[in-house]
């Protein structure tokens, strides 16, 4: 179980930083237990982390990068968004993955028009992957509600951590399940919004239908507590900075 727990905490210091410090993260053996250490402060055991995104993250987000490096965070974008569409009818938005990401079903023109407007509708970007069709329904994504609480112009925290055990217990999780709490603080009147995510084990493991040897839940399968860590984040963000009718 310790090596789990060191794993565990492992994957969470490769993708975030200290919420409070914004400090690059390590796992330390500290009386008898696997934690987090940020180095700031001579060592600080943080409660909650942030993620810490990457050139293409941030560009999905709506950051402002410099040119050259906005221009390579596109081309990869467009690489990868041609191995998602490969053999599929070509559109104008070269970026638009052109595939229902729940079912894999190819995606119509006439759904990826749709797709196209539900995502003007709230100002999002199709071709950043802000809308995406998940078991026949549109559905904005973390980066789309990234990108949207950015252009609300609202100050805002976004933390997250992984259960208590008794939170666990809580929301009566399995051992080999995941779940991940997120809070949204907004600076000025420091509202707080929470979000919950929840990964199962039954979703990491459940076979596909197609190839019983594959996931059927591939992103999930490969990296379950970041995608658990996410589920809480867009929740949050949900919350704080809700889309119109949406
Ligand atoms: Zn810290």
């Amino acid at each position: 179980m310790i090596t789990g727990e060191y794993e565990k905490l492992q994957e969470i210091a490769k993708y975030n930083v200290c919420s409070e410090h914004k400090a690059n993260l390590e796992v330390a053996w500290v009386d008898k237990h696997w934690v987090l250490r940020c180095g700031a402060d001579g060592g600080h055991y943080p409660a909650s982390v942030t993620r810490n995104p990457s050139l293409v993250q941030m560009f999905k987000e709506g950051e402002e990068l410099p040119g050259p490096i906005a221009d390579n965070v596109r081309k990869r974008l467009t690489k990868e968004a041609k191995m998602v569409n490969e053999n599929k009818e070509g559109t104008s938005l070269a970026l638009l993955p052109k595939v229902d990401l729940g079912s894999g079903v190819q995606l119509t023109e006439k759904v990826i028009t749709q797709l196209v407007n539900y995502a003007k509708k709230y100002d999002l970007d199709p071709e950043l992957g802000h809308v995406v069709f998940m078991y026949g329904k549109p559905y904005v994504t973390l980066d789309g509600y990234l990108y949207h609480a950015r252009r609300s112009g609202a100050a805002y925290s976004l933390e997250s951590r992984p259960m208590s055990g008794d939170e666990h217990d809580a929301y009566n999780l399995g051992s080999t399940d995941y779940g991940w709490l997120a809070t949204v603080t907004l600076i000025i009147t420091q509202e707080v919004y929470t979000g919950l995510g929840i990964v199962t084990y039954k979703e990491i493991k459940e076979p596909s239908k197609n190839d019983p040897q594959l996931p059927a839940h591939p992103v999930v399968a490969n990296n379950p507590q970041l995608l658990c860590q996410k589920r809480a984040e867009w929740q949050a963000l949900r919350r704080a900075f809700p889309l119109e009718g949406e």
